[in-house]
């Protein structure tokens, strides 16, 4: 059975004190609330891992993760950092695909897949984000645009590799707007992508795989967007600083 699960992204928000409070306040706040086959992770700043690495090392089903790491396991890369080296925080995740680093650093497909090959050979589960822009949600392209991320950046992999990824549904256009997908437009992508998986690994890999929604999820909206048949939690960019919105979206599975 699949896992459900509510991953914060914080991006590059808050100094080490901050966000070292608010990881314990969520801590302190879902260890009671995480149920059955649920996961809770928060994918901080590099400055923050070890430390609530340490953290979510007592707490069962809350785990951390990383925004990025370099492809390579070492060398001449300055201001990188490393799968090996996030892995030994403590962090189980990264986000790799995020729309704010293909558009803004470039990464391309090509590239992606070599970070997600990097990833699962050092024991991290990559949260591997598709989605379409605004204009490819208006020219009818999205299905072919969401396919082709899927099967540049992860259908290289065996059946094996690929039960260690988490995909995220992220539309660019819903990603820090304030617009959201509507339910019914996010659960057809994410039925599409499941068929799509179906069509490469088969129907079990298929139905075993978590596929997140991510674009302004909030307390408000996240009940009736994960009750959708295909949607098994959410990635949380601006509603996972706030630990009572975060915890809040949480327990939408209890
Ligand atoms: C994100 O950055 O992954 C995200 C979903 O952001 P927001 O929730 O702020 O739209």
């Amino acid at each position: 059975m699949r896992k459900n699960i509510v991953a914060g992204n914080w991006k590059m928000n808050l100094d080490y004190e901050k966000g070292v409070s608010l990881f314990s306040e969520i801590v302190n706040m879902v260890k009671d609330e995480v149920v059955g086959n649920q996961e809770v992770i928060v994918c901080t700043p590099a400055i923050h891992l070890s430390s609530v690495g340490k953290l979510a090392g007592s707490v069962k089903n809350v785990a951390v993760g990383a925004q990025n790491i370099h492809q390579a396991e070492s060398g001449a890369y300055t201001g990188e950092i490393s799968a090996t080296q996030v892995k030994s925080t403590g962090a189980a995740y990264v986000i790799l695909g995020h729309s704010e680093r293909r558009a803004y650093f470039g990464e391309t497909d090509e590239l992606l897949a070599q970070k997600v090959e990097a990833a699962l050979k050092h024991g991290l589960s990559p949260i591997f984000c598709i989605g379409e822009t605004k204009e490819e949600r208006e020219s009818g392209r999205f299905f072919d645009v969401i396919k082709s991320q899927l099967e540049k950046g992860v259908f290289h992999l065996s059946g094996e590799d690929f039960t260690n990824i988490v995909l995220a549904y992220e539309p660019v256009w819903a990603i820090g707007t304030g617009l959201t997908a509507t339910p019914e437009q996010a659960q057809e992508v994410h039925a599409f992508i499941r068929d799509t998986i179906a069509g490469k690994y088969g129907e079990q890999i298929a139905a075993d795989t978590t596929i997140l929604y991510g674009g302004s999820a909030n307390p408000g909206n996240a009940k009736e967007l994960f009750s959708q048949p295909d949607i098994d939690g959410g990635l949380i960019g601006g509603a996972s600083l706030k630990s009572r919105d975060f915890v809040d979206i949480v327990k939408v599975f209890n």
